[in-house]
């Protein structure tokens, strides 16, 4: 009898650096269902084709990473609320939906509930009327942002180099702030990385801080006044290993009691989200995440 293996993967550029291959082998091998997945590299303008080829090469779905999030939102037939709200889609299934024969393309988005399992399951973090800041604007704050605010933070402020484009994504996400009464502020990221008037009448100090810009890959390090934050704040860097050292060492050198943890939890949580919506079965991934640390770590 032959056993057939359906391909799966991730597109992306870059892509080669992709541990998504090394982990979706895990959950397979773990759960025994039969796959294949491997790192797509997509040339800029090349998207919508890569995936038709791919599809017809019998691909049943793919994860999607930077820069092609926002495309494969816009591509796919239907989407997820998630994926809505934050205009960016990082799990592609092609679905058929009941009472048709032709499957469609759905669109989902597993960034924002990956970072809250491994914030809140993983890392202990407890909400509890908290003051969130999320710095950075980018398809990653976009991802965080909708499943922060339904976690119920009493407020978020979103702190970006490009004004605007927080004061977008706010925009974007206040009726569903306004459901769970969770109050939206955006800022210039200056505002909240040099003490002013503005973060200074803050009605609490941040116990959270989340860092979901590129700007450690340009050599600077984004460091948060500690009169902005509680002495107990989480540090939490959508980066992992090396690339989030250096915001995360800052805080914690600013205070001992500040406690830190990189991306790399969320990277696995939000894969194992994306194999439970094509193969309906969810992964265990603690020893997945504890045997990619350690080879994190090695390198
Ligand atoms: P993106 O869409 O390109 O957005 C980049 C963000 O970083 C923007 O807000 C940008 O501000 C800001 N930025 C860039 N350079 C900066 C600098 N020198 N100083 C201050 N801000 C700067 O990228 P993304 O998709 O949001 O990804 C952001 C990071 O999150 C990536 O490094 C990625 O690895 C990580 N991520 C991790 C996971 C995970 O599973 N762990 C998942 C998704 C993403 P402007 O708007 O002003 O340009």
């Amino acid at each position: 009898m032959s056993t057939s293996f359906v391909p799966y993967g991730v597109i992306g550029n870059p892509i080669a650096h992709s541990q998504s291959p090394w982990i979706h082998a895990q959950f397979a091998k773990q759960t025994g269902i039969n796959m294949t997945y491997e790192a797509i590299e997509c040339k800029p303008d090349n998207f919508a084709d890569t995936v038709k080829k791919l599809r017809k090469q019998k691909y049943a779905g793919f994860n999607v990473t930077v820069p092609f999030k926002h495309e494969a939102f816009e591509l796919a037939d239907t989407q997820a609320p998630r994926a809505k709200l934050a205009q960016a889609a990082n799990t592609l299934a092609w679905q058929v939906p009941e009472g048709k024969k032709k499957a469609i393309l759905y669109a989902d988005n597993t960034d924002g509930a990956g970072f809250i399992r491994d914030l809140m399951f993983t890392a202990g973090f407890t909400f509890g009327g908290e003051q969130v800041l999320l710095l950075g604007a980018g398809g990653a704050a976009a991802g965080v942002l909708g499943s922060l605010i339904a976690v119920a933070a009493a407020g978020i402020t979103i702190a970006n180099r490009t004004k605007e484009k927080a004061q977008k994504l706010v925009e974007n996400h206040l009726t569903w702030s306004n459901m769970h009464s969770v109050a939206l502020h955006a800022c210039s990221l200056d505002d909240v990385l040099y003490e002013n008037e503005v973060n200074q009448s803050l009605p609490e100090k941040y116990a959270l801080v989340i860092n979901a810009t590129s700007s450690s890959l340009a050599g600077e390090v984004l460091t948060i006044p500690t009169s902005l934050t509680k002495p107990d704040a989480m540090f939490y860097d959508l980066m992992y290993g090396e690339k989030a050292k250096p915001f995360l060492e800052a805080a914690a050198a600013q205070e001992f009691r500040h406690r830190t943890r990189d991306g790399l939890g969320m990277l696995v949580e939000q894969a194992a989200l994306s194999f439970a919506l094509w193969h309906g079965v969810r992964p265990n991934t603690a020893p997945v995440l504890a045997e990619l640390r350690a080879m994190v770590n090695a390198k």
